[in-house]
């Protein structure tokens, strides 16, 4: 029977949206590449922190102050220059919401993080993109050179995901320079604790330099905290601001709150794992490359592969191996640095891919 009655009406943008993709699981044999997860068990000094934040029947801290209190000396700000979301994810989309809204512009380079489409449509802005460099990295000049008078946000992310290249702090400085004052550039730096490039722009140390520049980090990719969805951002406190008025109210719950502040105190520990992660991504690259696989220079917890029309017949591959990655139709395959015994697996593949090429 059909349905006589006239749709609900929905913004014609959304309703053409497709939601966000997360990446497949691995059957209980293999390995899950596919999201830039952190593959090391929490620390039980976390858990012990998330099972101590017992009052669950109560509404959490909504300006996670204990948390800010933590971070701010770490960045050398003020309490009120921190703001913690659910994710660095919801902080893009408040900041974003906060500047930019239908006939406004947000500029970003592409390929990057695949979230990025879809918050500025849902803000009712329009995303301009600029293409990145051969080698992965964004193209600054061109950026700077794309905005116009409609422009209110810049995403700048460093390293970018999935292409793992960084901008340098000689090209950030000299971006900053060439844009306006007022308008807002989002430092995306989820990745930034696996950075061992000392050219790479540290945003930390260009916190208070700029009145137009906020930093993102998260819990989720370093700290292993991705499941409780944590991020934060450092930047002028008008700025941050505007993102906590356009934030969910109440949204990073207490047991997350909770875990950041304890995962802090456990940094040492955590330090040491990402340095086997970082370690073990020159170890891959340098395996795959070995191969005969195109990959990227990398300074994120990730590789990428730029085989265009090959890439998804080297996830396909890949998954036959029992590896779950990401791949980019038509672009490339995204491969996170997992587990320690992943990496075999990842080079028996690599030489199944390279020896079976279409
Ligand atoms: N920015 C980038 C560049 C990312 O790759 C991701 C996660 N894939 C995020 C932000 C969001 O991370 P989260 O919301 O887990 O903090």
């Amino acid at each position: 029977m059909t349905d006589e009655r006239p749709p609900v009406r929905l913004r014609p943008e959304i309703a053409a949206l497709p939601a966000y993709r997360q990446g497949r699981t691995a059957a209980s044999d293999g390995f899950k590449l596919s999201s830039n997860e952190n593959p090391f068990d929490p620390l039980t000094g976390i858990l012990e922190a998330i099972a101590a934040a017992v009052d669950i029947n109560r509404y959490p801290d909504a300006t996670a102050r204990e948390l800010r209190e933590k971070l701010a000396p770490r960045f050398g700000v003020g309490v009120d220059e921190v703001h913690v979301g659910a994710g660095s994810v919801s902080l893009l989309s408040q900041f974003i919401n906060a500047a930019a809204g239908p006939g406004d512009e947000v500029l970003y380079s592409w390929r990057s993080f695949e979230a990025y489409p879809g918050l500025v449509t849902v803000s009712g802005a329009r995303s301009v993109t600029v293409p990145n460099l051969p080698d992965g990295r964004h193209d600054l000049p061109a950026m700077a050179a794309a905005v116009t008078d409609r422009t209110r946000v810049v995403l700048v992310c460093s390293p970018n995901n999935p292409t793992g290249g960084v901008v340098t702090a000689e090209e950030f400085s000299a971006f900053m320079a060439a844009v306006p004052a007022d308008l807002l550039v989002l430092l995306d730096e989820a990745y930034a604790e696996f950075v061992r490039d000392d050219a790479a722009v540290e945003g930390h140390a260009l916190v208070g330099m700029y009145p137009n520049l906020v930093i993102l980090r998260t819990f989720s990719k370093a700290w292993g905290l991705a499941g409780l969805r944590l991020g934060y951002a450092i930047g002028p406190e008008r700025v941050l601001d505007a993102a906590r008025a356009a934030a969910i109210p109440l949204s990073v719950t207490g047991p997350a709150q909770a875990a950041g502040a304890a995962a802090l105190d456990h940094e040492a520990e955590l330090v040491a794992r990402v340095e086997h992660i970082v370690a073990r991504r020159t170890e891959v690259r340098d395996a795959l490359l070995e191969a005969g696989l195109p990959v990227m220079e990398s300074q994120g917890n990730f590789v990428w592969l730029p085989l265009a029309a090959d890439a998804e017949f080297a996830a396909d591959v890949l998954n036959d191996h029992g590896l779950v990655t990401r791949a980019f139709p038509g672009d490339g395959v995204r491969v996170s640095i997992g587990e320690a015994e992943s990496v075999a697996k990842l080079k028996q593949a690599a030489v199944d891919i390279v020896e079976n090429l279409p």
